[in-house]
Formats: structure tokens, sequence, C-alpha cells
């Protein structure tokens, strides 16, 4: 949409991935003037908020997920219901661990607590449910009943669609260049100059290039992702198809890692196991890598799924990649910059985020526009990183 580019805006949000989408869309809800800037035509897939699944749960450790993601079901629904777009299929999300692990053991009191569905599986049931998934004797298993899978492409369009609906302005193919704060913060982008009361800056992996020059280094690491898909071994022969879990492994075999899993959605066949976790690059070279074979997590990946699913092929039949933006304790970061109070910061979503996008948009909108969010939100806060 046009838009004259001296136009002052009440907010200005950086970034239309999920978050800044979820962001502009709040404001423009809350009738605020609000201009949405991505640096990439749209869509695009450079970021972290592109292809067609993401996992949603409430199965988690820290209990103040599980307590926000209530919201952020309800959230979901409202998008679903203004956009008459689909975008969640309830699976159940079946978490697999070690005996005795401590997260699989907090993620159940959680949501027993809570009194969320969740029940515990026998490796007897496990087996009958799902008959290609080969447990280890030893592991004991979980079903979070309200897990299951985002339609990750569909909700982005979705959210801006709304945004857009509700009179807000998506202006792509702009990257921010300069951002000069202020009482009315301008912002310069490649060929335009916009100014607003407020900015959010919810630039993803590119946030700490955006942050930079504004004074705030944040202890983020860009992590490129290998997004794995893999393939039968004789199609259809194994029943993976009709019984295929949204699932996560903590700890496979004892390891300190976390495998995932999503039914087939993207390629017909294809079953997406990817390793939660990657090796820093930069997002401008994110292709730029050694060969797949010789990659870590893709041989860890191959172990995992030749033990697991002994009908699939242990090589992934495809690869893509995606970006995680982590901080060091895996908790977003969603706050003011600690010097310029009308400039907000949505960051470091550490491979998690997107299932609570819809709240995050929904709290970075209230930090904006000085409402006290519900939540507490000393877990996000950048004085955190002092201490460690
Ligand atoms: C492989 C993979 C699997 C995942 N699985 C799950 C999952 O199962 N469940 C879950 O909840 N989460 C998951 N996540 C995490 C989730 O997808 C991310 O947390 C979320 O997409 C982050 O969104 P974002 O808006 O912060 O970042 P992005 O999508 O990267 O958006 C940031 C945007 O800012 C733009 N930008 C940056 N700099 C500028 C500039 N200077 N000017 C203009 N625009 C700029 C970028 O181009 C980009 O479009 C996964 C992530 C990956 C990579």
């Amino acid at each position: 949409m046009a838009v004259p580019s001296s136009s002052v805006f009440d907010c200005i949000v950086l970034g239309a991935g999920i978050q800044g989408s979820f962001t502009a869309y709040h404001l423009a809800k809350n009738h605020k003037k609000t201009l949405l800037l991505e640096q990439f035509p749209l869509p695009h897939s450079r970021g972290s908020s592109h292809g067609q699944t993401r996992i949603i749960r409430r199965a988690y450790a820290e209990d103040f997920y599980t307590n926000m993601m209530e919201e952020s079901y309800q959230l979901w629904a409202e998008l679903e219901k203004e956009s008459g777009v689909k975008l969640y299929r309830k699976t159940g999300l079946v978490v697999i661990a070690p005996p005795g692990n401590e997260e699989f053991e907090t993620i159940w009191k959680n949501l027993e607590e809570r009194k969320l569905p969740w029940e515990s599986l026998m490796q007897e049931q496990f087996k009958q449910k799902y008959p290609g998934f080969s447990l280890n004797p030893e592991e004991v298993a979980g079903c979070d009943h309200d897990g299951g899978v985002l339609s990750a492409d569909k909700a982005l369009r979705a959210v801006q669609e709304q945004f857009l609906k509700m009179g807000g302005v998506i202006r792509d193919g702009e990257k921010v260049k300069h951002i000069q704060p202020g009482q009315v913060v301008k912002v310069t982008t490649n060929s335009s100059v916009f100014e607003a009361e407020h900015l959010v800056i919810t630039a993803g992996p590119w946030a700490q290039k955006v942050l930079s020059p504004l004074g705030l280094e944040l202890p983020l690491k860009t992590l490129r992702i290998n997004v794995c898909y893999w393939k039968e071994k004789i199609p259809g022969k194994s029943g993976l198809l009709q019984n295929f879990p949204t699932f996560l492994a903590v700890n496979p075999n004892g390891e300190e890692h976390e495998v995932y899993g999503l039914p087939s959605q993207e390629y017909p066949g294809l079953f997406k196991i990817c390793f939660h976790g990657g090796n820093e690059a930069d997002p401008e070279a994110r292709e730029l890598q050694d060969k797949p074979n010789e990659i870590q997590d893709i041989q860890i990946l191959c172990k995992f799924v030749s033990q697991y699913f002994p009908d699939l092929h242990p090589k992934p039949a495809v690869i893509e990649q995606c970006m995680y933006t982590s901080t060091p304790d895996c908790n977003f970061i969603l706050d003011y910059h600690p010097l310029h109070k009308n400039i907000v910061i949505g960051s470091g979503f550490s491979g998690h985020g997107f299932k609570l996008s819809p709240l995050v948009g929904k709290i970075l909108c209230e930090l904006s526009i000085g409402k006290q969010p519900i939540y507490d939100l000393k877990p996000f806060s950048i004085t955190r990183f002092k201490t460690q």
C-alpha cells in the first residue's frame, strides 16, 4: 500500500515475521496507526517464520510458558475465526525421555497441577498407538492432548491480511538502515523515511545488527537450522502415514539434545524430524555450509531415525534451512530498550516462539502503548543478562 514517505505513525514495527506481524495486528486492534516494515519482498523464506508447520504444545518445563499457552490457544482460535482459515490441527504431542528425566517429570507436573489434558503412555500402549516408532525399552512417554501442528505460512498470511483489513500498512522491500531515537523515532529505509511515536523491533536473526547502532548488545546467537524430511524405505508400508505423532524426544539415549518431529504435511509421504539446535551462522550466509553428511546435527539425526524409526531411510530426503535466534537461557526477550522507552524489543525466541506469537504480539503491543501486561515479564527482561 502506498503511503507518503513523511507520514507519522503511532507505531512502526520493524520486521514482518510472525512476531512483528502479530504485534502490528494487536496495535491495529487497539486503533493505532501502524506501519509494518519488512526488508524482503513478502512472502520470503530468509528468516525464522517460513515453512508450513510448527509444533504447538502446553508441555513445557517452564510453568510460565504453560500458563501463557492458555491465552495463546484462545488467540489462535480468534485468528482462525476472523480469517476463516484453519491454522491448528490437534494431533496430541508425545514427549519421550529416559526414565527419571527431570525435564520430563516437570512437564507432567505442570500439566497435572493445572488439570490440563495429558496422559502417561505405557510401553505397550505406545507400541500399539505408534507401531513404527521404536522406543528404547526403558524409555518413558506421555501425551499432551492439546498439542498439535500450526500451519505456519498460512498463519503468517492470515495475520498480515487481518492487519491490512484493520487499516494497517505493510511496506515490504524496505530495509531499515538507520534509526534515530527521540520523542518521535525516525526510521530510514533504503528508499524512505518514516516517523512514529513508538517503535517495536522484531528483527529475528537480524536483531543484533539493528540493535548495535542503538547502543545495545544482547547475548544472542543466530543458528542455522537444518530442517530435515525423511521418507519411508517402502512407501506406505510402515503405517507411519496413519500413525506418525507430533513428538519431542528429550535427551534421547541419555544424550544432551532434543529431537522433534511432525506428521507428513509439506511433502507427501515425507516426515519432518529435526534436531533442536544448529551451528552459529550469519543470517546473510546461512546457505554456506559443508557437505550435509559431515554436519554433526544431521549425523545425530541419522542415528536417531535409524534407531527410533527403522522403517524410514536413515538419510534425509530433503534438507531446508531456517534460523534460530537464541538467548543463553532460551527464554524470550520482551522488554523496552534500556535507554529509549518508546522502543520495544521482541527477540531471542530460541526456536520455540511460534506457538506463543499471538500472545507475544499482544504483550509487545501492550508495552508499546503503555498498558501493563498481566504476565510477569521478569523471565524476558534484558536486565537478567547482567548476572550471567
Ligand atoms: C526450523 C525451525 C523450527 C521451529 N519450530 C518451532 C515449533 O515447532 N514451534 C514453535 O513454537 N516455534 C518454532 N520455531 C521458532 C519460531 O518459528 C520462531 O520463534 C519465530 O518464527 C520467530 O519469528 P520472528 O518474527 O522473531 O523472526 P523472523 O521470522 O525472522 O522475522 C524477522 C523479520 O524481520 C525482518 N528484518 C530484519 N531486519 C530488518 C531490517 N533491517 N529492515 C526491515 N526488516 C528487517 C526479517 O527480514 C524478517 O522477516 C522454529 C523455528 C525454526 C527455524
